[in-house]
């Protein structure tokens, strides 16, 4: 079943849930009239469908194949990666100042979507125009730029991040690199680095490494790390492809998903480095880029599951099996059924719907909170879109690939046995989305940066806050959708109240309860997202569009319903403390 990008989902989101268009005083928007946005979502949309979608499970089964020291990623992927390339796809965030497309970052999240439903494996090829725009903004490195930053963005290079080593993945600060300055300003690089994506590949003739590393004499921990630009190929001249460097591809792995994106073993040998600003400020500057790169794992989790569905509800529309539930009642003669027959299975497809269009909603709510905080003149706007994205990355990073990966089991399920057989094509969903929780920062991780670190900042200033706009959306809810305000109420007291009792808890407790709070902020953000669009759906959907008014509201109801009383569940996880089990001596485990 081929992949459809979900453009009119998207069009409604920007254009009525989001209103873009109320946005021209922002740098790029004054492109997002709708006919244009329009234009722009459908040609992302083809060539995702065309050119990327087909390459999907046959460059699974094909894989990356390490030969010699180089990588060989499989048929077809250098023709989509150069018009990628042509068309600009890999640099339609970048701004137009340095020679990308300039769009906002919530039409370029849409593009992102559409590229890694389509083969997210491809997709990690996609960015790094915009990475290294993110990672060479520092001062003091123009020639760098001029060498580096153009065909990156241009695409004819590309780049990787190089934080993890053997030893060490979630704790960077042991990290081993060395960095010794020699005379001309440069740094030699030596230490392995694993597990980077891009690490080397066929697609481009250069491949740009963002390392982190310790300079000779550094402080211990997170204090002494800084970022180099280590390439394959020295620079010529701006963009021209001059000496090999020390650093080589020592082998690929060999994974559970994502089996077509090259995650390799880097050697740095007595490699030459540049320092990308100041000494012992890397981590730092690592994380501009890892919010970013934390905030797609939510678009590659809505991509993933969308495409999972897809397959899933043509399957239940074609499958034949079992009595249709209803026949006994009345005493016909029982009929077969289509899958779709089956209550079980109706309610899967709804769970995954309920998900799928709220979550789609927040990443790119979340988008244009990005937009705002960079592009904004006004101060408050600013700060409120600051306060925003730094409590809700976790939940695009963490809440989203866990409930993402569930939804693609869940549309695995659906195809029984077949599900289970790699040429349905539906069990690869599976197996690529599974990273999303592990890399760019474990989920358990994010969960404690979220309560240990971000939460109370500020005496929890922009938790409250974000309450306040929630509850007030809930509100405004008309009468004969109260439920909707009924649901999210009583979710906001159980929100409310884990937040207190977090906020006197033991730093143990706190830390044992993190995840369950992060899940239950990350319901209550879909749940505020399904009254944004149920708002909107009730002001624009015209009568003839009524039905999909009504499905939409019948989605709502089932999040309200069946997925958002979890909260009442998480609280009291939360509120038992987590003594009993920390308490424990090792030989208990
Ligand atoms: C396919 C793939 C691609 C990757 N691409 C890149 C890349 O391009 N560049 C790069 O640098 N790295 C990359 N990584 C590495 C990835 O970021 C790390 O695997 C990840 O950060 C976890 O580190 P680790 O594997 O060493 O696990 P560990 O740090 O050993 O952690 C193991 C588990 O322990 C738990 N845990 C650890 N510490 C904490 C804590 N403080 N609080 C709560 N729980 C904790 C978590 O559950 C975690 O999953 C990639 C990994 C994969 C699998």
């Amino acid at each position: 079943m081929a992949y459809r990008a979900p453009v009119e989902e998207v069009l409604f989101l920007l254009q009525h849930v989001l209103n873009v268009q109320h946005y021209g005083n922002l740098e790029g928007f004054d492109d997002v009239s709708s006919d244009s946005l329009e234009q722009i979502l459908s040609a992302a949309a083809r060539f995702a469908e065309d050119v990327v979608a087909p390459l999907n499970q046959p460059g699974d089964g094909e894989a990356c194949r390490f030969l010699a020291g180089s990588v060989k990623t499989p048929r077809g992927f250098k023709e989509a990666y150069r018009q990628l390339v042509d068309d600009g796809w890999n640099s339609a965030a970048v701004s137009a100042k340095l020679g990308g497309k300039g769009m906002p970052y919530v039409v370029a999240a849409a593009i992102e979507e559409f590229i890694n439903g389509a083969n997210q494996s491809f997709a990690m090829y996609a960015d790094w125009g915009f990475y290294a725009s993110l990672l060479m903004d520092a001062e003091g490195i123009e020639q760098l730029r001029r060498d580096y930053l153009d065909p990156l963005i241009a695409g004819t290079w590309s780049g990787t991040m190089a934080l993890t080593e053997p030893h060490c993945g979630t704790d960077v600060g042991m990290i081993r690199t060395a960095a010794t300055p020699q005379p001309d300003g440069s740094y030699r690089l030596n230490g392995t680095k694993i597990f980077i994506s891009g690490g080397e590949h066929d697609l481009t003739e250069n491949i740009v490494h963002f390392v982190l590393a310790r300079i000779d004499g550094a402080p211990a921990g997170t204090q002494g790390i800084s970022l180099f630009l280590v390439p394959k190929f020295e620079a010529a001249r701006a963009g021209m492809l001059g000496k090999r460097n020390g650093v080589q591809c020592l082998g690929i792995e060999h994974k559970m998903g994502l089996r077509a994106s090259a995650t390799c073993r880097l050697h740095f040998e007595d490699a030459k480095g540049w320092l990308i600003g100041a000494p012992n400020r890397g981590l730092k500057q690592m994380f501009v880029l890892m919010n970013h790169t934390r905030r797609a794992c939510g678009v590659i989790a809505v991509a993933g599951s969308e495409a999972a569905y897809q397959r899933a509800s043509t399957y239940v529309k074609e499958r034949v099996q079992g009595r249709r539930a209803r026949a006994c009642d009345n005493g016909e003669e029982s009929k077969a059924a289509l899958l779709l027959d089956q209550p079980d299975v109706r309610r899967i497809l709804m769970r995954l719907r309920a998900f799928i269009e709220p979550a789609r909603a927040l990443v790119l709510w979340m988008a244009l909170q990005s937009d705002i905080y960079e592009r904004s003149r006004e101060e408050s706007a600013k700060e409120r879109a600051r306060e925003r994205i730094e409590l809700l990355t976790p939940i695009l990073k963490a809440v989203l690939s866990d409930m993402g990966f569930e939804a693609a089991v869940q549309a695995q399920q659906l195809f029984g046995g077949h599900g289970y057989i790699v040429s349905t094509g539906v069990e690869q969903y599976v197996r690529d989305l599974r990273v999303l929780m592990i890399a760019e920062g474990a989920n358990g991780v994010q969960a404690m940066d979220l309560v240990m670190r971000k939460l109370f900042r500020d005496d929890g200033r922009g938790f409250r806050s974000f309450v306040n706009d929630v509850s007030q959306a809930a509100q405004d809810m008309p009468e004969d959708l109260e439920f909707l305000n009924e649901a999210m109420s009583r979710s906001l007291i159980d929100l409310i109240a884990a937040f207190d009792w977090l906020h006197g808890a033991s730093a143990a407790d706190a830390s044992a309860g993190a995840y369950d709070f992060m899940t239950m902020l990350g319901l209550v953000s879909l749940g505020y997202m399904w009254t944004l669009i149920i708002a909107a759906a009730g002001k624009v959907l015209s009568a003839e569009e009524g039905m999909h008014r009504a499905y939409k509201i019948a989605r709502a109801r089932f999040f309200m319903e069946r997925l958002l009383p979890d909260t009442g569940a998480y609280l009291r996880r939360i509120t038992s403390g987590a003594q009993d089990f920390l308490n424990l001596p090792a030989d208990a485990f």
